[in-house]
């Protein structure tokens, strides 16, 4: 998926996280976990080079293609998530989980792209959501869609706050 549909996912992530703490949306806090969605969803990606998070963070995207990580593997596996998790440990729980899920919806979506992603890495197996032939693929119409579809509900879901503005 492209940076742009990553970074939709990671602000519905963060909205679901404002509207389960019941964050009014009007506050520093809620602002804060917006941006947080927006910049943490594309992270994964920084394995990829030539993508915006790897310009971004040049350094760790050296390191990566360096240690010779492949894209789609440690950056988007569940053994990564266990240990961001455990290193966020210290963070209020409200931010945490921002980050957690923004993070997480990056390989939760590139589950629906075609080439998959090896979840279970060290495991090189890539696992998908998707048969082939209806996944969808990086730049694509269904991705056009699928884009426009997360932030129609990036729209939608601050409504479903709108008692607590
Ligand atoms: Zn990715």
């Amino acid at each position: 998926m492209l940076q742009k549909t990553h970074t939709l996912a990671g602000l519905v992530a963060a909205e679901c996280v404002i509207i389960y703490y019941n964050q009014p949306l009007l506050s520093w806090e809620s602002g804060a976990a917006l941006l947080i969605g927006c910049l943490v969803g594309p992270l994964a990606d920084i394995d990829k080079r030539g993508s915006t998070m790897a310009k971004i963070l040049l350094p760790l995207s050296w390191l990566l293609q360096i240690l010779r990580v492949k894209h789609r593997t440690l950056t988007h596996s569940l053994l990564f998530l266990v240990l961001l998790g455990y290193l966020l440990t210290p963070l209020p729980d409200f931010y945490y989980w921002t980050i957690i899920a923004a993070y997480a919806s990056h390989p939760l979506i590139d589950l629906l792209n075609d080439q998959g992603v090896a979840l279970l890495w060290p495991l090189n197996r890539k696992f998908r959501f998707l048969p082939k032939p209806v996944a969808i693929d990086t730049g694509s119409l269904q991705e056009i869609i699928f884009r426009t579809t997360l932030a129609v509900l990036a729209i939608i879901l601050p409504f479903a706050l709108w008692d607590s503005f």
